[in-house]
């Protein structure tokens, strides 16, 4: 797919297909807007059969806005698949929440996504896609911006897709298209630790964000697979390393579920894990999901156990719950609309 290759990547598709370069410029302009080929009305009408099959099919399928602002997105493919983003107003800036992967094999406990496992990785070029539709969605093009901000914690486990979550943040950052900061983009994983590495090594800058939700391996394992595969000690030591590499501060994502991780006991004991090392844990409340039976704990609870961390000098912050009222939860949508619900 077009949206796939780079810029000059592009020039020589086009170049081979016996156009001149500058076609190819247009078609990665016009790709950066947002625009579907026929809106491209500089391109001549009879252009090759392989520029109108690899010219990227993917849309906004559905939209539904939140009363607090959010908005979620539902794009399509082409294939038949759909995955969901969100978009988030904040007064610095706009963040998209953004999908990996159709569906996802991590299986934890709490999450919607991983409901009917892994469908399909997702593609580059579809990732940046997403960003391109909703960028335009806003009124925005490549030059004039209307998202800041990118998270990677739509549906999919970002690091079980790793050349082309690389690929794309190589091109989402590029100065030839929309040029998003490596800075301000977030990659959330469940802790694929070698990984991890493999991101520190390959020189990327971007915040890294884990799912960890648990204090000890005991807990985790009731919700997260993968726990069975990596121990937090060795996500820890990822993590470190990771800092060192790229000086980024690492962000521990904690969900709160009611009887499961959310005494005072594990906020201690997470504290006791992470103190003196500089990052930052978010505590969520669960966004509970139909299909599952964990619940959620009261926002007081989630005060009470940020208070306990910060007893550790652990920094944490309980995260501001947006869209709730549109299956604001990684997946949740999806699944209300493959059940016809929506
Ligand atoms: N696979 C990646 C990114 C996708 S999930 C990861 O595991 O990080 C994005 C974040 O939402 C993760 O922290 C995930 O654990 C969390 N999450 C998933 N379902 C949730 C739910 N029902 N309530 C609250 N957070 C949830």
């Amino acid at each position: 797919m077009l949206s796939d290759l780079t810029k000059s990547e592009m020039q020589d598709f086009v170049k081979n297909l016996g156009l001149p370069a500058f076609r190819g410029t247009q078609l990665f302009d016009g790709i950066y807007a947002g625009k579907s080929l026929s809106e491209i009305t500089v391109l001549p009408k009879n252009l090759p059969i392989e520029i109108i099959e690899s010219y990227p099919k993917y849309k906004i399928e559905r939209k539904f806005t939140s009363r607090d602002g959010t908005i979620k997105y539902v794009f399509s493919f082409g294939d038949g698949n759909i995955v969901e983003g969100v978009l988030m107003k904040y007064k610095y800036g706009n963040t998209l929440c953004l999908s990996t992967q159709v569906g996802c094999r991590m299986g934890c406990k709490f999450c919607a996504s991983t409901l009917k496992g892994l469908i399909r990785n997702l593609t580059a070029g579809e990732m940046l896609g997403q960003v391109l539709l909703v960028n335009r969605d806003q009124g925005g093009d490549a030059k004039s911006r209307k998202i800041t901000n990118l998270v990677l914690m739509g549906s999919g486990e970002p690091l079980d897709n790793y050349d082309e979550v690389t690929k794309f943040l190589r091109l989402v950052s590029s100065e030839d298209g929309i040029n998003i900061s490596q800075r301000n983009i977030s990659l959330s994983t469940c802790g694929l630790v070698p990984r991890i590495y493999n991101l520190a090594d390959d020189g990327f800058a971007v915040t890294l964000t884990i799912s960890l939700h648990a204090s000890n391996d005991e807990i985790r394992k009731m919700s997260m697979p993968v726990a069975n595969s990596f121990s937090i000690s060795e996500i820890i030591s990822a993590c470190k390393y990771y800092f060192q590499k790229t000086g980024r501060r690492v962000v521990f994502e904690y969900t709160l579920i009611k009887g499961v991780n959310n005494s005072i006991a594990c906020a201690s004991e997470l504290g006791k894990l992470l103190r003196g090392f500089p990052c930052h844990v978010n505590i969520i409340p669960l966004n509970e999901v139909k299909e599952r039976t964990l619940k959620s704990t009261s926002r007081e609870e989630c005060y009470a156990f940020k208070d306990a961390l910060e007893k550790e000098k652990v920094s944490a912050t309980v995260r501001r719950t947006l869209g709730e009222d549109i299956g604001g939860a990684c997946g949740q949508l999806r699944n209300q609309i493959l059940r016809g619900e929506v």
